[in-house]
């Protein structure tokens, strides 16, 4: 294990820093975050335009690369599985999705969902990655390498990115932000603000706080119900910060930024499927100019759960469409979200499932 420190995990501070010591000009600091992000060189050798003399002090110090590819897994809907190894022996999964216009059938988007923790701690009863537990936190040179690293191996541009993966992100806030300020960062013209969705389970006060940060992106709030009760039994972090709460960060989030909400919505069936349902998520989508995703659930089942999850039932394609119809008919838009990589285990929430993965968590 490497124990040199990882060049992306500075701050631009850290890195004026860096070069002051080195007796360099400040100009260092912005040929060497366009090398790393804009050019994602592997070596420091790469920069040609700073000396060779500061290239070796680089090396010397720090590495470029956080994360390693280990296994690459395509599906026969184009979508793409990466299990990353991180420095400590934990794993982590991103999932590349190509989306097609309909009509000519051109390459409309790439999009990547990443990771920002190994496992996670909230322990949703419908999501395989929850019953890993906690790993740890990744670090921000971790959350972007996962990027660089694909499209280096796919030799494409990535047009989108979801926080969608394996953990919450706002239980990781700061490397969160972090990660965020970069790819949004104007000199890099990596990504424009509105191709960045931030997924959360609803930790209230982050969402209050997100609000108010240099560069706000696209928000989605793992909703999955429409009353305490069956959110509490869903999502548990709905006990700590319940959904009136939930609903006055979101409005304080969506007053500072004038970006619609996204709200995800696994339509279970006999859970959350009902015209009551329908009256409150109405109610609750009316609050701010939102949208509404159904989602399918996917099987989790071999995951063993215990609890809840072992009813957990998904409602049918049908159900699905008579429930998003009653909301068009309130005016919510609404949309019934396709599942990418299900003959991958790539599928929203099943990011556990690798063999590699589950060697590391101990889960059989
Ligand atoms: N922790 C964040 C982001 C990662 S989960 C969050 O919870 O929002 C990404 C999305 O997948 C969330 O909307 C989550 O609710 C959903 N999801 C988790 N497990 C799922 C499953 N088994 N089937 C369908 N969607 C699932
Ligand atoms: Fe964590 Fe999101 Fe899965 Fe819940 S749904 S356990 S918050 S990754």
């Amino acid at each position: 294990m490497s124990v040199k420190q990882n060049i992306k995990n500075l701050s631009q501070d850290d890195l004026f820093e860096f070069i002051k010591n080195h007796k360099q000009p400040a100009y260092r600091a912005e040929q060497i975050r366009l090398a790393l992000y804009k050019q994602k060189i592997e070596d420091f050798d790469e920069i040609s335009n700073i000396p060779k003399s500061f290239r070796e002090e680089l090396q010397n110090n720090f590495d470029i690369f956080s994360i390693k590819i280990k296994t690459v897994r395509e599906s026969s809907d184009g979508s793409v599985k990466f299990l990353f190894d991180l420095n400590d022996n934990n794993s982590i999964e991103a999932v590349y999705m190509p989306w097609y216009d309909n009509e000519d059938e051109k390459l409309e988007r790439q999009t990547l969902c990443i990771s920002t923790m190994a496992g996670c701690s909230v322990d949703c009863a419908f999501c395989a990655t929850g019953k890993l537990g906690f790993k740890r936190n990744l670090e921000s040179s971790e959350i972007i390498d996962q990027i660089i690293l694909v499209e280096k191996y796919l030799r494409t541009k990535i047009t989108n990115i979801v926080y969608m993966g394996m953990g919450e992100p706002f239980l990781n806030y700061s490397n969160t932000i972090k990660s965020l300020e970069i790819l949004t960062d104007p000199n890099f013209e990596l990504f424009s603000r509105k191709k960045i969705t931030v997924s959360t389970s609803g930790i209230a006060p982050r969402i209050t706080q997100f609000a108010t940060s240099p560069r706000p992106v696209k928000l989605a709030i793992s909703l999955h119900a429409t009353d305490d009760k069956t959110r509490d039994y869903l999502i548990p972090m709905n006990k700590t910060f319940n959904l009136e709460v939930l609903m006055n960060s979101v409005e304080d989030y969506y007053k500072a930024t004038k970006i619609p909400i996204t709200y995800e919505y696994i339509l279970f069936k006999d859970l959350n499927d009902t015209k009551e349902d329908i009256k409150r998520l109405t109610k609750i989508a009316r609050r701010v100019p939102s949208r509404v995703n159904l989602i399918p659930f996917n099987d989790i089942s071999f995951t063993n759960p215990i609890g809840p999850a072992n009813t957990l039932k998904s409602a049918n394609r049908q159900e699905m469409e008579v429930f998003a119809e009653e909301l068009r008919k309130n005016q919510i838009p609404t949309i019934i979200r396709e599942t990418f990589g299900g003959d991958i285990e790539a599928a929203c929430g099943q990011l556990a499932l690798s063999e590699e993965v589950k060697k590391v968590y101990n889960f059989s």
